[in-house]
């Protein structure tokens, strides 16, 4: 092994396989081919559960000691949507002018298409064996619900006695340049329904119905009027943003006798779960006075709010991209979530990837160049945390 590994070759094999969550479709079955073959240990979980798809995931370690660096990513991708649209069929992983196409080119069998060529290249620069262990930790269900992915296969890995030390996430964080962009947290995410409840009745009587769509109105736009915070030192402010006004009512003279509106929040290290629903609650009952009569339906939630500390192990991350790239990352906790909010319960997790214009975008694509920087700047993270 001395030609060093092609992260655009493994990641056209990704890419040719239809792995849309919650379906395989192929792609683990490649990794578990490729690292078996680099000397990896490895495991392929299935995990179930009432009312949702059954999920495959992959567990690979090399080398038995501390220190245990993570590579995490997820193998499945988002549908593809209308496959006319796109100039290169969206799993042919065609080549074009330097550019590669396909769902998952970023988001994000690109990155591991590279941590893979990385890791190849490290070991075999050092005989083979780490100085220390590497694991791959891919989920096929981190675009889906994410109930029988990363959180399942951290608790099945932790319960077999892994104990991992370190965590590089490949998520796209990257804005418009690779190296401009180092994720250190995320926002958390919350969903809930305001329901207000009326009394139905004839259009040309109201005075007999009570109107549920005058106090839904009211109460939504004093939810919208007033920002959840300023912000904090580590994270844009909190934002509450409504997504569906739902009454369904096909009459056109009929008062309804209930109206919905489902709505979103993202919010910052300023809240936690309890203290959010409260204030939102606290401002609906102002909204509310004694009128109008309403509820909020929280749906559960996986996604709270996190923050990685600074520490050496980010100046590794940091140092590799500064090195490869020229640029000195910012860091950000910008975004949607990721499965770094599971895995931050494990080890510190740092996110660093592709760059993510064109992430569930119809003609996703990376340029080949891209892929083999990302290259070096995982073989720069392997090489300097294994020194
Ligand atoms: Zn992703």
């Amino acid at each position: 092994m001395t030609s060093p590994a092609d992260p655009v070759a493994i990641a056209r094999d990704l890419l040719r396989c239809p792995s849309v969550t919650p379906v395989e479709g192929g792609a683990l079955t490649f990794l578990e081919t490729l690292l078996k073959r680099t000397g990896f240990t490895v495991h392929r979980m299935t995990f179930s559960e009432p009312g949702t798809a059954d999920v495959e995931n992959l567990y690979a370690r090399i080398g038995a000691s501390a220190p245990h660096l993570m590579f995490a990513g997820h193998t499945d991708v988002v549908p593809p949507g209308d496959a006319k649209a796109w100039s290169h069929a969206p799993f042919s992983a065609d080549i074009a002018d330097g550019v590669l196409y396909g769902r998952g080119a970023v988001d994000m069998k690109g990155a591991i298409a590279c941590k893979l060529a990385a890791t190849l290249d490290h070991l075999a620069a050092n005989g083979g064996k780490p100085k220390g262990s590497i694991s791959f930790l891919i989920t096929g269900d981190e675009e889906g619900v994410a109930v029988n992915g990363s959180p399942k296969l951290l608790k099945w890995a932790a319960a077999r006695g892994e104990m991992f030390d370190h965590c590089v996430l490949g998520e796209p964080g990257n804005v418009s340049k690779l190296g401009d962009t180092i994720k250190l947290g995320r926002r958390g995410s919350q969903n809930g329904v305001l329901v207000v409840t009326g009394k139905m009745g004839h259009v040309a009587y109201p005075h007999r119905a009570d109107n549920p769509v005058r106090g839904l109105v009211k109460l939504m736009s004093a939810l919208m009027d007033e920002p959840l915070d300023a912000g904090s030192a580590k994270f844009d402010p909190s934002n509450l943003e409504f997504t569906s006004i739902d009454i369904g009512n096909p009459t056109v003279n009929l008062i309804p006798g209930e109206a919905r509106a489902r709505f979103n929040i993202r919010f910052n290290d300023c809240h936690d779960y309890a203290s959010l629903k409260a204030l939102v609650e606290q401002r609906a009952a102002k909204a509310a006075g004694n009128k109008v009569k309403w509820k909020i339906d929280w749906e559960p939630s996986n996604a709270d709010v996190f923050y990685t500390e600074p520490s050496p192990f980010t100046e590794v991350v940091v140092g590799a991209v500064a090195e490869v790239t020229g640029r000195k990352p910012k860091l950000s906790t910008s975004g949607g979530t990721s499965d770094a909010r599971f895995i931050k319960d494990y080890c510190p997790v740092v996110e660093f990837g592709l760059i993510g214009t064109t992430m569930h975008a119809t003609d996703e694509r990376v340029p080949v160049k891209d892929l083999q920087t990302l290259t070096e700047v995982y073989r720069k993270i392997l090489d300097n945390y294994f020194r």
